[in-house]
C-alpha cells in the first residue's frame, strides 16, 4: 500500500475541508471497501479524513420521515426497530449484502459510495476507463457476465454493487449532504447515482468533499406487501447477478401504488418505471407481473456473456411481486 496523510476529524466542516482543499483526499468510515482498493493499488488518495468520530449515527423518526446517520451501521440499521417496521424492504435489502462481519463494519454514508466489484476494476494489469480514464474498457470484450444490461456505455458497462441502494431507490429516499461551508442540498435518490456516459470514473452525482451526512425516507405504506429478492451464485457473501426490490400499495383488490427497483444490472440502482407504471390501478394477478415484467425487460440490452439476465430479470420480478402481495411468502 502506498503511504498516505491520516487525519481524524471532529466537525462535519473540518471534515469537508480538508477533502475539499485535496483533490486526492478521500473520506474514511467503516473502510470495508476503500482500504481493499488502496491495497489492490486501484485506488491511491494521498490522504484519508476519518470521519468515525462525526455524530450521524441517528436513526429516528422525523415527522414524515425516517432519517437514518451516515454514520450508522448497516447492521444497526438493518435490526433497528423502526426499519423493520416501516421499511422491512430495506432490512431485508441491507442483510442480503454481504457478510455479517462487513455489516458490522459498514456505514449507511459509505455503502452509498462503494465501487463497483468489475474485476478489471480490480485488475490493474487490465484497461480500466473508471480506474484510469482513456485506457479502454477490459470487459467490454472479455468476461462480462456480471456486468450490465440496462443503461450502459461504451466506455463503461459496471453494475453498482449494493443492495441496501436498490432497497433505498425504491422507497424513494433522498440523500443530504454537505459542503465545506457549511451548505447543506439534498439529492434525490434516483439521482445520487449516476449511468456511465462519457465519464464512467464518477460513480455519483456528489461534488468532490462532499460529505453526506443522512439518508431520510419517507414513510409509506408498503411495509406489508414489500420483498427483496437477490439472485446470486451462492447464498451469502456474493454480489447480485439480478435484484428485486418491490413495495405495493393496496386499495382494496386494486394496486394503488408499485414501486420496484433492480439491482446487478446497471451502473446505478435500476428503477422499473416502465413495470411500476403498468401495475397501478389493476389487480394484482401472475399474469398482470409477467406483463410487467415484460415490458421492462425488454429495453436490457445484454453483453455476450450476461443474456441470462434478460430472462432472470424477467422471472425475479414477478417472483418478487409474487412474495410482496402474499406478504412476503411464496
Ligand atoms: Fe472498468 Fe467499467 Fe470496463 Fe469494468 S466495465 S473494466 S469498471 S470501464
Amino acid at each position: 500500500m502506498r503511504p498516505f496523510k491520516y487525519e481524524r476529524a471532529t466537525k462535519p466542516e473540518d471534515a469537508a475541508k480538508m477533502v475539499t482543499a485535496n483533490k486526492s483526499a478521500e473520506y474514511l468510515a467503516g473502510g470495508t471497501n476503500i482500504i481493499d482498493l488502496m491495497k489492490e493499488d486501484v485506488m491511491r488518495p494521498d490522504e484519508l479524513v476519518d470521519v468515525n468520530n462525526l455524530s450521524f449515527k441517528q436513526i429516528k423518526s422525523v415527522g414524515n420521515m425516517i432519517s437514518i446517520g451516515a454514520m450508522a451501521k448497516n447492521k444497526d440499521t438493518a435490526n433497528h426497530p423502526l426499519i423493520k417496521q416501516n421499511f422491512p424492504l430495506l432490512t431485508q435489502a441491507i442483510l442480503a449484502g454481504a457478510s455479517a462481519q462487513i455489516r458490522n463494519m459498514a456505514t449507511n454514508g459509505g455503502n452509498l459510495n462503494q465501487r463497483t466489484r468489475c474485476v478489471y476494476f480490480y485488475d490493474t494489469a487490465m484497461p480500466c476507463n473508471k480506474r484510469e480514464p482513456g485506457t479502454g474498457c477490459g470487459a467490454m470484450e472479455g468476461l462480462n457476465r456480471m456486468h450490465a444490461i440496462f443503461g450502459w456505455s461504451e466506455k463503461c458497462i459496471a453494475t453498482h454493487p449494493s443492495d441496501m441502494c436498490v432497497g433505498l431507490v425504491a422507497l424513494d429516499a433522498v440523500v443530504k449532504v454537505q459542503d465545506e461551508t457549511g451548505k447543506t442540498r439534498e439529492i434525490p435518490f434516483n439521482d445520487y447515482h449516476r449511468l456511465p456516459g462519457d465519464s464512467p470514473e464518477k460513480d455519483n452525482n456528489l461534488k468532490h468533499g462532499e460529505l453526506i451526512t443522512s439518508i431520510e425516507i419517507p414513510k409509506n405504506k408498503f411495509a406489508n406487501k414489500s420483498y427483496y429478492l437477490k439472485v446470486r451464485d451462492r447464498a451469502s457473501y456474493a454480489f447480485a447477478l439480478v435484484s428485486v426490490g418491490v413495495g405495493l400499495e393496496m386499495d382494496g383488490d386494486t394496486i394503488r401504488g408499485a414501486r420496484i427497483a433492480m439491482g446487478g444490472v446497471a451502473h446505478k440502482p435500476w428503477r422499473a418505471l416502465i413495470a411500476e407504471k403498468m401495475l397501478i390501478g389493476k389487480k394484482p394477478t401472475e399474469k398482470l407481473f409477467e406483463q410487467a415484467a415484460k415490458m421492462e425487460m425488454e429495453r436490457a440490452k445484454p453483453l455476450e456473456h450476461n443474456k441470462f439476465k434478460v430472462v432472470l430479470g424477467e422471472r425475479a420480478i414477478v417472483r418478487a411481486l409474487k412474495m410482496a402481495t402474499n406478504g412476503g411468502n411464496s
